[in-house]
């Protein structure tokens, strides 16, 4: 099956990858079912990931995020996201990143336009859009748990799209073009449960793309590929894109 995926890759003029939490679990990242192990095994991801569960309890959330900020900070870019960034420095211009993974692992690796769906983990943004102009500046909160704004009381949450939010729309727009204009469409550790982002191989696939799953579990849109390689993301794409 790799053979033919190598073969379907050699020819498409246009490739999009789409990523989801297992591209970053051999970097140490836990995917979100992983991270609400321990500590945080009592707490549903609603409470955890939601403007109402930040309102509710602003310092549980906050903390739960720092733990995961200083994962990321940690973590390194794995031998899937080097196999991409290499593809990507070979062919400019034919390989589009969607990540649905809110650290910076594919743009550390060197995929600088990475297309990010699901936000920055890494970014603070006011919870409320600031009033003032020019706005406060999020850098100049006071430290807290959350910070907070020193002139407002505005409290400052992560920079990530949470649940119930919308997806910023230059991004999901992006992501469409890219899922509908690809002659191949790569689709690695996302378990497919998680929609807009769901939707797009099904998206490319109408579209005429091949499309070419990397998983080693079952996904929900297993149905959606051509062809799955069952395998984690740091072993099977060295080998798919080994000289290519
Ligand atoms: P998910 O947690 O729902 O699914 C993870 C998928 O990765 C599963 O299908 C699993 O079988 C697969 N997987 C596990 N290890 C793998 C490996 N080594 N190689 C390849 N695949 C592997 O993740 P999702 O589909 O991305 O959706 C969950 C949401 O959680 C996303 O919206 C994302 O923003 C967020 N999230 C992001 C990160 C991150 O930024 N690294 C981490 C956790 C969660």
């Amino acid at each position: 099956m790799i053979d033919t995926a190598r073969e379907w890759l050699t020819e498409a003029r246009h490739v999009c990858v789409l990523t989801g939490a297992g591209m970053s679990a051999e970097s140490g990242i836990p995917t979100f079912r992983d991270a609400l192990t321990g500590l945080w095994s009592r707490f549903d991801p609603a409470q955890l990931a939601s403007e109402d569960g930040f309102r509710a309890n602003p310092a549980l959330v906050w903390d739960w995020y720092a733990q995961r900020r200083d994962g990321v900070r940690r973590a390194q870019p794995n031998a899937g996201h080097l196999a991409l960034a290499a593809f990507a420095k070979r062919h400019p211009g034919r390989l589009t990143v969607v990540t649905q993974n809110v650290d910076d692992l594919h743009q550390r690796a060197g995929v600088a336009d990475t297309i990010r769906l699901h936000g920055d983990i890494l970014e603070d943004r006011w919870l409320t859009p600031c009033p003032k102009r020019p706005a406060c500046d999020p850098g100049s909160a006071d430290p807290g748990t959350p910070p907070s704004c020193t002139a407002c009381g505005n409290l400052l949450r992560p920079g990530v799209v949470w649940f119930g939010e919308m997806l910023p729309p230059q991004a999901l727009d992006a992501a469409e073009q890219a899922a509908v204009q690809c002659e191949l469409m790569l689709v690695v550790g996302t378990s497919g449960a998680v929609w807009p982002a769901a939707g797009l191989a099904g998206a490319a696939r109408r579209a005429g793309a091949f499309v070419v799953i990397v998983n080693p579990h079952p996904s929900e849109i297993d149905g959606e590929a051509h062809a799955v390689l069952r395998g984690s993301a740091a072993t099977v794409l060295p080998e798919l894109l080994r000289g290519l």
